[in-house]
């Protein structure tokens, strides 16, 4: 028997996730190398946005203090925002990202510690993490390059991969060496997506797709096809002819760019007149917009000119103008964050708004359970239905689309899966609990991985240099 398989047992990685769906997502994992040495490492640490795993966000069920380093995949609030929990409790070490992930987080950091601070004042609670450690995770922050590999610590190898779920997004490539043993190759897709208006197409290195490997992918549309129907554009417009105004929910990063361009092309086709204005309205929002004109990111050059005209940040005295905009009954657009409508300036509007018969709130992305863009889709037109502690009455249309998705759905994570040639265990994380068992069921089939693995906050995996070792309880 070879040296590697008598002794494979005692070099491991367990995988383990904090979320048990899609937001607050946080992989913990736990190295054991052949000579007995074991070290932690963490990719992402975000926050959690469903009200009923609210309490998750106060502690991390892990010592932070051993952690030997943090990849971050991108900027989105639901990966980044408990980051400065980990410096809180004790974590000193870098936090890796991507040069526009670099520029834009300490934005996205500063403002979820406002929200998150306010939160807990409201609710009588001490702060998860206080304004130092934030600074913490910004003072901590290295680059690095996409294709180029990095030694974050003894024993381990990184790649980064840029995908096109977001400006910044990457995925990593963990290879886990011990002389003399087969190296452990992990690669955390993070969020994906294959295609971005704003960036330039990707793809994973021929090397990379030919090494062994255990793939942690996400799931959040494993379980839907694509609609492949755009319907925004003829929501939208259908009813501006009505005369009725448009609220457009909008996460800040990504979706607000890529609805103002559309928003422009309307424009410039003249299927929408330049004379309705459009109102931005959220602060991060509005900071990534300048951002991306500004030319500083790395977006398509020819599309840093996506803003459409009569744009009207909503900036100074908001509330006032908030105010003012409502009063004002002419025609008008607003885009608003957040986008699935609970927080930031988005519940004001479509508090005003969803009571007015000709008007449509369009929400324009992924609604998680118990935000009020799933709850106004559960209620009929015309019940009264909670929007943020105030009672209202249904009266506007309200529209979804998925064509602006940051995720590849079920077909496309399928075929960016089938470019590996040799899965040993598929560990499907980050989807709604049908979602990733349908995405495990389908991917068994068409992309015939050696094993496959439902990761959540109880079940974990242990994985060697062959693959999958076995499950465990996690004590979460
Ligand atoms: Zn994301
Ligand atoms: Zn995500």
């Amino acid at each position: 028997m070879s040296k590697y398989r008598k002794n494979y047992g005692s070099f491991y990685c367990d995988i383990q996730a904090l979320h048990p769906e899609v937001t607050g997502s946080c992989m913990l994992c736990v190295v054991r190398l052949p000579d007995g040495k074991k070290f932690k490492f963490v990719v992402d640490c975000g926050l959690f946005q469903e009200r009923k795993y609210w309490e998750f966000n106060k502690n991390l069920p892990f010592n932070a203090n051993d952690v030997q380093f943090v990849l971050i995949t991108h900027n989105h609030v639901d990966h980044v925002g408990r980051l400065a929990l980990l410096s809180r409790k004790g974590y000193g070490g870098k936090y890796y990202a991507s040069e526009d992930t670099c520029k834009l987080l300490p934005l996205c950091l500063r403002d979820s510690g406002r929200i998150l601070a306010s939160s807990c004042k409201a609710h009588n609670e001490n702060p998860i993490y206080e304004e130092e450690d934030i600074d913490t995770v910004v003072n901590n922050l290295q680059q690095v390059v996409p294709r180029e590999q990095f030694k974050p610590c003894e024993n381990v190898v990184v790649t980064a991969i840029r995908n096109n779920h977001l400006v910044g997004a990457v995925s990593y490539l963990v290879q886990i060496k011990y002389p003399g043993f087969e190296d452990i190759n992990i690669l955390f897709t993070g969020d994906i997506k294959e295609q971005n208006m704003f960036l330039e197409d990707t793809s994973v290195p021929k090397w990379i797709r030919d090494l062994p490997l255990t793939i942690v992918t996400e799931s959040t549309y494993g379980n839907e096809r694509a609609t492949g129907k755009p319907v925004f554009k003829h929501n939208l417009i259908r009813a501006l002819k009505r005369g009725g105004s448009v609220v457009v929910p909008v996460f800040s990063l990504g979706r607000t760019q890529e609805v103002l361009y559309v928003l422009k092309t309307l424009q410039d086709e003249g299927k929408i007149s330049s004379d309705i204005p459009i109102y931005l309205d959220g602060k991060l929002a509005i900071a990534y917009t300048k951002m991306y004109s500004s030319g500083s990111l790395n977006i398509k050059p020819f599309m840093v000119d996506f803003l459409p005209e009569n744009l009207r940040f909503v900036e100074g005295d908001k509330k006032a103008k908030r105010r003012d905009i409502k009063a004002d009954t002419s025609q008008k657009i607003i885009l608003c964050s957040s986008g699935m409508g609970t927080f930031g300036s988005a519940p004001s509007y479509i508090q005003h708004y969803i009571k007015i018969k000709n008007c449509m709130i369009h929400f324009s992305g992924y609604c998680t359970e118990g935000s009020v863009g799933r709850t106004l889709k559960e209620a009929a037109p015309g019940t009264e239905v909670e929007v943020c502690g105030l009672m209202v009455e249904k009266e506007a249309d309200v529209e979804y689309t998925d064509e602006f998705s940051g995720h590849a759905h079920e077909d496309d994570l399928i075929d960016y899966l089938s470019c590996f040639n040799d899965i040993k265990l598929l560990a499907i994380n980050h989807g709604e609990e049908d979602s990733k068992r349908q995405f495990g069921r389908d991917a068994k089939q068409e992309v015939s991985p050696k094993d496959i693995f439902v990761l959540d906050r109880e079940n974990a995996v242990r994985i060697n240099s062959f693959g999958f070792e076995k499950s465990f309880k996690t004590k979460f």
